[in-house]
């Protein structure tokens, strides 16, 4: 049984359609990519499987059980965790504080505050700066770092990369490496495509809210001519 499985999904925002008949596969401690060109579909893919899209239909399966009648709330204590692209902390609270809330808030069996000191070295030192006054890679860290500590059986990542400077990603590369190494199941999406084929180990590619491509990441380096037809890049870096 697969972690997660996503069979003929379809999303709707009013009476707009916008993901049509997606499938995709999730093993237990994978990573998974999502790739796709802006307005591909990626968001909406995330929010039929959080639930946060305004209407979904097909089958969503979280360890073998439906969760496509779920709320929001009760997905979210089943152990699925969103960080979206507008990363979501409280601006006047401290470091501190926002992992406290989001440690304290956990329905399950949170990860210690002290754990994500040792992964997000970077917010030890910021400890009691308030999140306002983080740097934008500051608080994209403190975002996953407050997923993080509620301890998720599945976190999805919407664009972690979006608008940080190259040496930033580079640190949060480190950083997600060492959380794939705690057994964590991540699902990414990204149009930078060099950051998502040096976490993943496999990857779907969306385009007009179908599925287009699915297969290793070893399959897809070697096809520029996807990249290039989907993602509108030239060529993929080792
Ligand atoms: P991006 O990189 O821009 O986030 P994406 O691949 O995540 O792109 P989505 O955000 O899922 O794409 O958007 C898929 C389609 O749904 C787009 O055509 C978009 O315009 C539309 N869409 C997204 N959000 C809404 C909304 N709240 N209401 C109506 N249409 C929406």
């Amino acid at each position: 049984m697969s972690l997660l499985e996503l069979e003929d999904v379809n999303a709707f925002y009013g009476n707009s359609h916008v993901i049509f008949d997606v499938d995709m596969t999730v093993e237990q401690n994978e990573v998974v990519a999502l790739l796709g060109r802006n307005g591909a579909g990626k968001t909406t893919t995330l929010r039929a499987i959080t639930g946060t899209v305004p209407r979904r239909e097909g089958r969503i399966d979280f360890r073998g059980e439906s969760i496509v009648n779920d709320t929001v709330d009760t997905i979210s204590k089943k152990g699925i965790k969103l960080v979206p692209e507008e990363r979501r902390i409280f601006p006047t609270l401290t470091v501190q504080e926002n992992l406290v809330v989001a440690h304290d808030s956990s329905s399950g069996d949170p990860r210690p505050v002290e754990e994500m000191y040792e992964i997000f070295s970077v917010l030890d030192d910021l400890r009691e700066n308030r999140g306002r006054n983080l740097s934008g890679g500051e608080q994209q860290m403190l975002s996953v770092a407050r997923a993080l500590v509620q301890d998720p059986d599945l976190l999805l990542l919407d664009e972690p990369t979006e608008g940080l400077a190259p040496v930033i990603v580079e640190d949060l590369t480190e950083i997600l490496e060492d959380i794939v190494s705690r057994d964590v199941t991540v699902v990414i999406t990204e149009q930078n495509v060099d950051f998502a084929l040096s976490l993943s180990e496999r990857a779907y590619i969306i385009e007009s809210g179908e599925n287009a491509w699915e297969g290793t990441i070893e399959q897809l380096r070697d096809r520029d001519d996807l990249l290039e037809q989907y993602l509108s890049v030239g060529a993929a870096a080792d």
